[in-house]
């Protein structure tokens, strides 16, 4: 292997030492510029005609900008004139109808009629679709290819698709990639003589180049288990690899989100380093610059082609996810993977260049760019370090800066055009990238075309523009809001772990292993900090293998439900009387156990309560989050409020604790709920007797442990296991008892909210009951709902831990325009699920709880064959240890039917046909509980009116209606689903206290104090 030269300290940078190559830029972009400028604009920025105006006007309204695109974005999927004219309104309103010119010529030849507008606006979209997008014509999509071979412009192929979101769809997309290189290998056969852009001094290129997405290509890329992905991409790729082989085809691998940069290299690594593919056919892989570690990865790949002596094409784009990249790193709380400045970007494409042609004897390069600068600074270093400018090629997007591809051929450069191809429907999400792209403030064309920058400006290089422009930085590290008081408080969600990364799977590989050696343990009750052991154990069994005993929980009798509650009233008075500042120190410290053994509990949850990596990680941040989270709230109440500011009395309220209260917590988010409950209590002051689910007790007892280790005075937290019907229903109608914090079913929430208000002789205190019980979730797709968003955030919301949570999906109202195609995917998505044991990673649907649920809920499926259609019903392994459901999807499901009202806690979903949005709401109005709800739609006044009209405590708009967040989404319902607390929420502790509020009068013989006294 050859050792990398090292790039230059020039490279890339405008200091005086570069001044030479800094001035052949300039030459080199300047006649760049100038034959451009001979050209004219492209048609989208020409100022006139439909597109040129639309561009014009969105450049300089950020607004009308935003609601153009998202109009761009849902038009193909309006089939009726009436809809886009009603879609164009509800996103342009009237007043920009009538302010933009283009729209304005659009009303203008419609006469006012919204039905000939529609159609139109829709005749205009489509073809301005069309300048960027080859569409789905073999014939013509070869006519036009065949133009760019006769302009002496080679190309590559990249086909369009929807999101994939089941196998089958991964099936068709391969299909299709198939069917491409066949039918165009047969044209471009014909095509003579062959594209100067693709004879190299090395040789002439394949004519047929195609790009390939690898996310296309399966539909279940487990960030837990890159392996089977990769293993399955692999198997999809190789008999296109063949084919393209034995066709003389080139296969480049498109870059996608930074979630699939790994996948991406390591999949081209491996299957380019197969015996089979080891020569042929020839390929390459795109890199982008705007990320951090790019560089890494660029010399990761050059040294793999000098090992294999395998000559690859690398094409160095800047990278067109931005936006998201940091959008989504910033919600999970990840660290930024791109630049945060568009020079830094620039200046580490020229960085990258320079490296690219510093190995050009290893690999080929390819620029894909259509930035004047970045290209006379490749042709500059090129000229540097030696290299024909015929070694390396540029590559465009099709339908971009045609001025500029004329001036790059006519400066000599072998010149590429990236085309898409494929209908115009899922083309819409590449047309609005373009459109962006094209407008956006920060991008070299809409400074070119659009704002009319100077040819200094355009050249200057990066780190001058560095030096000159602001530095923005991206990512908070840390959330600050404000209480309902005003008051401001400090605080940061706990990070999902980052499972891409190998280090963090095998973390939990190691917890897995390290709680096995655990299994079966015994664990005991805790009252006053000490152990108590009981005639009774109850075993908590796994329920992927009935025979794996987790633990073994002590079963509390009434006498040390008693002693519990005795330890905890004696407790209480101190613990109330302590300064809130170390109560609330204590559960930060929790909270810093949590994280130290956050891969431990991990795989407790995994094997306890059957929760895979992910959900298992999620209960656990949560946890996290609720001790930091309450923490932060308790010393903002701990702080006396004024109540009124009125001369010569002070008014100001203040809060005590309750007292002592029972925590009764479900199986199903154990740690975070069974945390959440009780830190709530604690913090507040008061003292409780902690009772985890018979399911998850071991759970339960490491919460214990960690309080305990924390620093937790005995008394405080008393952990009692044992019958619920027993223990729980002795203490919940305790005089004693001044609180019952309670997250179950509705049937034993119900009974407790009743025992709770009878009030027993000597009792000294009204109950108060925090009751969050189940719901009978409901989403609607409406007929213009983004189908690929809607069927994945359908299938995790049904099927995330087989639907085990109280906030599941579990009726789905779909309007009768996108019922038929959303269904059929919907079917297809859940049957490409991974079904397995939760410890096998990237498995996503697993066993349910328990035996009883098992039995229970196929009860169900049984029963609902005779009220419902059975559209699908899932497969599960046939093992008789584990507790699997098959999952099933039920249509045609009558509103008064149980499918359709009963909760069912498990991965079954009842789905119905709404002929309008009217009904769609009715029917979602038509259950006892009122907990999440959600709404699919692109529609602006539809959802308002889903705002306005979902009966429910959490909707979510456009999202899955799960996994909420502490804080961001304060959660729970009313209705049969709660007593309209908010977990999560700045209010929610003040459920665990009463307020006072204490009047002093502080005139004395008319002498009154200093204001900031009273
Ligand atoms: C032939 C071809 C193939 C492509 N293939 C891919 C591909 O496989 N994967 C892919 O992701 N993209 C791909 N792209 C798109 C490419 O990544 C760019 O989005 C696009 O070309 C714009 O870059 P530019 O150099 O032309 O324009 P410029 O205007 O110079 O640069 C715009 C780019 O700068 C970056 N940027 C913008 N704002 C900031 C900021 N605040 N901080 C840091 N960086 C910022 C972004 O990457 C943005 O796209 C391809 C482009 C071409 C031409």
């Amino acid at each position: 292997m050859r050792a990398t030269p090292p790039i230059p300290a020039s490279a890339g940078t405008s200091t005086p030492a570069s001044s030479d190559l800094e001035a052949r830029i300039r030459e080199y972009g300047e006649k760049i510029l100038g034959l451009m400028d001979a050209a004219g604009p492209p048609s989208l920025f020409s100022k006139k005609g439909f597109y040129g105006s639309l561009m014009e006007w969105a450049m300089r309204d950020e607004h009308f900008k935003t609601q153009l695109f998202r109009f761009v974005d849902v038009l193909p999927s309006l089939t009726s004139s009436g809809e886009i004219a009603r879609h164009l309104r509800e996103y342009l309103g009237d007043e920009q109808l009538k302010l933009s010119p283009a729209l304005r010529v659009g009303l203008k030849a419609a006469g006012g009629a919204s039905w000939l507008l529609g159609a139109g606006v829709k005749s205009q979209i489509t073809g301005m679709a069309r300048q960027f997008m080859l569409g789905d014509d073999e014939k013509e999509i070869a006519a036009t290819l065949r133009k760019l071979h006769e302009q002496d412009i080679a190309f590559t192929v990249d086909i369009l698709g929807e999101a994939v979101v089941s196998e089958d769809e991964a099936e068709q997309y391969a299909a299709r990639y198939l069917a491409l290189i066949e039918g165009l290998a047969r044209q471009v056969a014909q095509w003579e003589p062959p594209c100067q852009s693709n004879i190299s001094p090395r040789g002439q290129l394949p004519a047929l180049n195609v790009s390939v997405k690898l996310s296309a290509l399966h539909s279940q890329i487990q960030p837990s288990d890159p392996d089977t992905a990769m293993g399955k991409i692999l198997e999809r790729l190789r008999p296109l690899l063949r084919r393209a082989k034995e066709l003389g085809a080139f296969v480049n691998f498109d870059m996608e989100s930074y979630a699939l940069k790994d996948l991406t290299v390591r999949s081209f690594k491996t299957i380019f380093s197969e015996a089979e593919f080891a020569e042929q056919p020839a390929c390459g892989l795109a890199l982008q610059a705007y990320l951090k570690d790019s560089e890494a990865d660029l010399r990761g790949i050059i040294a793999w082609a000098r090992e294999h002596e395998h000559r690859v094409c690398i094409r160095l784009v800047k990278g067109a996810y931005w936006d998201y990249e940091t959008v989504i790193s910033q919600q999970r709380h990840w660290p930024v993977p791109v630049f945060s400045q568009k020079p830094e970007t620039d200046a580490n494409f020229e960085r990258l260049s320079v490296v690219l042609l510093e190995n050009e004897d290893a690999v080929d390069a390819a620029f894909g760019t259509h930035n004047v600068r970045s290209i006379a600074h490749v042709l500059a270093q090129a000229d540097r370090l030696g290299i024909a400018p015929r070694s390396f090629e540029f590559q465009m997007l099709y339908g971009m800066a045609d001025p500029l591809k004329a001036a790059v051929l006519e400066s000599g450069c072998r010149l590429r055009e990236y085309c898409p191809v494929g209908e115009l429907l899922p083309g819409m999400a590449y047309l609005v990238r373009r459109l962006l792209e094209n407008t956006s403030n920060e991008g070299f064309l809409a400074n070119k075309f659009g704002k009319g920058a100077g040819r200094e400006e355009l050249l200057r290089a990066p780190r001058e523009n560095l030096a000159a422009g602001e530095r923005r930085p991206i990512g908070k590290d840390s959330e600050r809001s404000a209480t309902p008081s005003g008051r401001v408080m400090r605080f940061q969600n706990e990070a999902h772990t980052d499972f891409r990364l190998a280090a963090e799977r095998e973390k939990v590989r190691t917890a897995l292993a390290g709680v096995r050696r655990q299994l079966g343990r015994r664990y005991p009750l805790i009252i006053n900090n000490d152990q108590v052991s009981t005639p009774e154990w109850l075993p908590s069994l796994n329920p992927a293998n009935q025979d794996e005993v987790v633990g073994h929980a002590a079963q509390a009798r009434l006498a040390e439900a008693e002693a519990a509650l005795a330890a905890a009233r004696s407790a209480q008075p101190k613990w109330g009387a302590a300064p809130a500042d170390d109560r609330a120190k204590l559960l930060e410290h929790v909270a810093e156990l949590m994280r130290r053994d956050k891969a431990t509990l991990s795989a407790l949850e995994i094997l306890e309560a059957g929760k895979n990596w992910p959900e298992a990680d999620a209960d656990v941040a949560e946890a996290i989050d609720f001790c930091n989270f309450y923490a932060a709230v308790m010393r903002n109440l701990a702080r006396p409020e004024r109540t009124q500011a009125v001369a010569g009395e002070s008014n100001f309220q203040q809060w005590w604790p309750r007292g002592t209260g029972i925590i009764i917590a479900p199986w199903n988010f154990p740690l975070a709920i069974l945390t959440g409950m009780t830190a709530a209590a604690i913090v507040t002051g008061n003292a409780v007797i902690m009772k985890p689910s018979d399911q998850t007790p071991v759970i339960g007892a490491r919460l214990m442990e960690l309080l305990m280790e924390a620093g937790l005075p005995p008394g405080v937290v008393n952990l009692l296991t044992g019958p619920g019907s027993v223990v729980g229903s002795h203490l919940v109608a305790h005089p004693q008892i001044d609180f019952i914090a309670f997250t179950g079913s509705k049937e034993v929430g119900l009974k407790i909210w009743e025992a709770a208000g009878r009030t027993a002789p000597g009792q000294a205190n009204l109950k108060k009951v925090v009751c969050e019980m189940g719901g009978k979730n409901c989403v609607i797709v409406d007929s213009d709902a983004d189908l690929d968003e809607a069927v994945a955030g359908c299938i995790a919301s049904a099927f995330g831990y087989q639907g085990q949570k109280c906030s599941a999906l579990s009726r789905l109202v779909v309007l009768a325009d996108n019922y038929d195609k959303f269904l059929e995917r919907l079917v297809a998505a859940a049957a490409s699920l991974p079904v397995g044991p939760a410890e096998v990673p990237g498995k996503v649907l697993g066993p349910v709880i328990n035996r009883e649920a098992e039995q229970r809920i196929r009860g169900i499926i049984e029963a609902g064959k005779s009220e419902a259609r059975l559209a699908w019903q899932g497969a599960v392994p046939d093992d008789p240890k584990a507790c699997y459901v098959s999952p099933a999807i039920f249509t045609d499901v009558p509103p008064n039917s149980r499918l359709f009202r009963e909760e069912i806690f498990g991965p079954v979903l009842a789905v119905s046909k709404a002929k309008d949005f009217d009904e769609a709401l009715t029917l979602a109005n038509t259950s006892e509980f009122a907990l999440t709800g959600g709404c699919y739609s692109r529609s602006p006044a539809n959802i308002e009116r889903a705002k306005a009209e979902l009966v429910c405590g959490n909707l979510y708009i456009n999202r899955n209606v799960t996994g909420a967040i502490v804080q961001r989404q304060p959660f729970g319902g009313f209705k049969m689903s709660g007593g309209g607390t908010k977990a999560g929420g700045v209010e929610y502790l003040q459920n665990f206290l009463v307020p006072r509020v204490v009047t002093e009068n502080v005139l004395r013989r008319g002498f009154a104090p200093e204001e900031a006294e009273w």
